[in-house]
């Protein structure tokens, strides 16, 4: 799919999390002039140390916009709040709109197997917003969609289960990505103790998905499993 332009969505539960582990592959996308869209359904705005939620969130949206940015991507963010992310029907019918709109080819989002609640039922309300998007007669004032692909990303808190097969070289857009990702100040780190090192972890997964790959730098996803796929070693999805 090197030819023709397309559009991917990568869905993520918060603003953070597709920067994370989407971002090197969409920058290598939207610099080669497909449209990539981060959609975040949440701002993420409960996850600061000190900060109250009210403040957070506009700082949470600045740095999503300022990262989005840098990697060519466009940026959007649902009213959802943080931790409260409900695996119903309105989300999924949310993102089912967004869906029908954008026409994607390829979605991306959060794999199942999550310690984290949010992220969890942000796999289910893709996988059924893309079902929804689908119906012709689910009646939306937009005409049905039919994704083609969706994959799951691989994000240090989704980890039961996940087998990373699809390997997508992003090598000549590391350094984008990795500024793209320090826009974020939980990702810098706050000089907490109990910080979480994302840049160092993500930089060196990074590696490591390419040495396996055979790549200097690789993002790893899993494909849809009810969608079929062994192993992959690839320059562009499928
Ligand atoms: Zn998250």
């Amino acid at each position: 799919m090197s030819g023709s332009k397309c559009c991917i969505v990568a869905i993520g539960a918060h603003i953070g999390d597709m920067e994370l582990t989407f971002g090197g592959v969409a920058a290598k996308y939207a610099f080669e002039g497909h449209r990539v869209v981060l959609v975040h359904l949440t701002a993420g705005e409960r996850g600061h140390p000190s900060l109250p939620p009210s403040q957070y969130e506009g700082q949470k949206a600045r740095e999503g916009r300022e990262s989005a940015q840098k990697l060519g991507a466009e940026f959007r963010v649902l009213p959802y709040r943080d931790g409260e992310l409900e695996d119903d029907k309105e989300v999924k019918l949310a993102v089912c709109d967004i869906l029908r709109e954008l026409k994607p080819r390829i979605v991306v989002t959060h794999w199942k197997g999550s310690y984290h609640r949010d992220h969890a039922n942000a796999y289910n309300i893709v996988k059924d917003a893309i079902y929804y998007a689908s119906l012709p007669g689910l009646e939306r004032g937009l005409p049905q969609h039919q994704v083609g692909s969706l994959y799951f990303c691989e994000n240090w808190e989704d980890p039961l289960g996940f087998m990373p097969k699809t390997y997508v070289d992003f090598s000549d857009h590391f350094d984008r990505w990795v500024e793209s990702i320090l826009v974020h100040e939980f990702v810098r780190g706050r000089g907490l103790p109990s910080d979480y090192p994302y840049a160092d972890y993500y930089r060196a997964l990074a590696r490591i998905r390419g040495i396996e790959a055979g790549y200097k730098f690789a993002e790893a996803f899993m494909p849809n499993e009810e969608w079929g796929g062994g192993r992959q070693r690839i320059k562009y999805f499928p």
